[in-house]
C-alpha cells in the first residue's frame, strides 16, 4: 500500500516538476529564437548597409558578388535552432531522472511519519483488542461452564454474577482507559487552560484515590507549595490520580505516600513518592509505553490494570509542554516527578 502510494506521489512530483521545467524551457525557446532571429536580421542590414555605402566590396564590383537585400540565412537558423532544442531537450531529461530519484526520496520521506502513525495504530488495535478479549473470554467460558449444570445452585448463580460483575469492571476500566488515551492523544484539541491552585488539584486528586489508600490503610504525606499554576484543571487530576493510584497500587499495606512540590524558575516540579514494589531497570525505560506492565506488577494479582496510566499520564504532560519522569529502586520504592510550567505563555 505504501509502495504504491509512494510511487503515486513521486508521479505527482514528476508532474509539476516536470511542467514547471518544460514551460520554462518553451519560454527560454522563444526568447533564445527571438533573439537569434533579430541578432541575424541586424546582422544582415549591417552587411547591406556596409555593401551600400562600398564599404565592404568597390561599388563597381560589388554587383557581382552579392544582391541585395542578402536573402535570410535559415540554414544558421535551422542548426541553432536545433542545438537549442537539443541542449532544451537534454536538461529536461536530466531534470526528469534527477527529479525522478529525488522525489522518490522525498515521498519516502513524506509518508514516513504516516508509516509510523498506522503501524503505531494497528499495534494499537491489536493490543486493545487482545485486553479486550481476556476478560470476555472468561466470562463467555463461566456462562457455558454454568449452562452445563442442568441444576445449579442459588449460590453457584450468585457467584457467576459476582465474577462476571468483576470482569464488565474490567472491561469498563479498560474501555475508560482507552477513552482518556484517545482524548488526550489529540493535540489538536485545544485544552481549555485557566489559573488554578496546585493545592486544590492535589487535594481534588487524593479525594478520589482516598478509599482506596484507606483500604490499604495506606497515609498520604503532603508538603505542598501553593502556587497558582495555568492549566487544564480536569487533565491534571487526572494525572495525578494516575501517579497516586500507582503508587497505592504497587504500595504494600500500612506504607507511606509523601507528595511533594517544589517551585523553580518558571516551573513547579510535583512528585510522587511511594515505598512499594518498585522497578527494575529493565523495566523502567519501558513504563510510559502503552500496554507494556512490568512482571512485578502483573504477577501482583490484586493489582489490575493494563498498563495505560502512565501512557496517558505522559500524554496530559506533553499537552501542558512538561515532562515526567521516574526513578526506582526494586523492592524499596519509586518516585514519579512532574515538571509543569506555571504560566500560559508557555503553552503556545
Ligand atoms: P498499570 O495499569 O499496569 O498500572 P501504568 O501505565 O500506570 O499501568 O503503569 C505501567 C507499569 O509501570 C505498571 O504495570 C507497573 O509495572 C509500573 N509502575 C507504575 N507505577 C508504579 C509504582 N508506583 N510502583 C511500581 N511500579 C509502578
Amino acid at each position: 500500500m505504501f509502495h504504491s502510494a509512494r510511487l503515486k506521489l513521486t508521479a505527482w512530483y514528476l508532474l509539476i516538476i516536470m511542467f514547471i521545467s518544460i514551460t520554462f524551457s518553451m519560454v527560454i525557446y522563444r526568447v533564445l529564437m527571438g533573439e537569434v532571429i533579430r541578432f541575424e536580421k541586424a546582422q544582415r542590414f549591417r552587411i547591406e548597409k556596409r555593401i551600400e555605402t562600398g564599404d565592404l566590396f568597390p561599388v563597381d564590383t560589388r554587383s557581382f558578388h552579392l544582391q541585395i537585400p542578402i536573402p535570410e540565412n535559415t540554414e544558421l537558423i535551422d542548426e541553432i535552432r536545433r542545438r537549442i532544442i537539443f541542449l532544451l531537450t537534454l536538461v529536461n531529461g536530466g531534470i526528469l531522472i534527477v527529479s525522478g530519484i529525488l522525489g522518490y526520496a522525498l515521498a519516502g520521506r513524506t509518508l514516513k511519519p504516516i508509516r509510523e502513525m498506522v503501524k503505531e495504530q494497528n499495534r494499537f488495535i491489536s493490543d486493545a483488542s487482545h485486553e479486550l478479549k481476556t476478560p470476555l473470554t472468561s466470562l463467555k467460558s463461566a456462562f457455558e461452564v454454568y449452562l452445563r449444570n442442568s441444576r445449579p445452585t442459588m449460590k453457584e448463580a450468585k457467584t457467576l454474577i459476582r465474577e462476571s460483575i468483576g470482569e464488565v469492571d474490567k472491561l469498563q476500566s479498560l474501555s475508560e482507559s482507552l477513552l482518556q488515551l484517545a482524548q488526550y492523544q489529540n493535540s489538536q484539541k485545544q485544552l481549555y487552560i485557566e489559573k488554578l491552585s496546585l493545592t486544590t488539584l492535589l487535594q481534588e486528586a487524593i479525594r478520589k484515590v482516598r478509599l482506596v489508600a484507606q483500604k490499604k490503610s495506606i497515609v498520604i504525606e503532603k508538603n505542598i507549595q501553593d502556587v497558582e499554576i495555568e492549566a487544564n484543571k480536569y487533565s491534571l487530576v487526572d494525572l495525578f490520580v494516575i501517579l497516586l493510584d500507582n503508587a497505592i497500587k504497587y504500595s504494600p499495606d500500612k506504607s507511606r505516600l509523601i507528595i511533594n512540590t517544589q517551585k523553580t524558575d518558571g516551573s513547579i516540579l510535583v512528585s510522587v513518592k511511594d515505598h512499594g514494589i518498585g522497578i527494575s531497570k529493565k523495566d523502567l525505560p519501558s513504563i510510559f509505553e502503552r500496554f507494556y506492565r512490568a512482571d512485578s506488577a502483573r504477577s501482583k494479582s490484586e493489582s489490575n490494570g493494563y498498563g495505560l496510566g502512565l501512557a496517558i499520564a505522559q500524554k496530559i504532560v506533553a499537552n501542558h509542554k512538561g515532562s515526567i519522569r521516574a526513578e526506582s529502586i526494586l523492592g524499596k520504592g519509586s518516585t514519579f516527578s512532574v515538571r509543569l510550567p506555571l504560566k500560559q505563555s508557555s503553552f503556545s
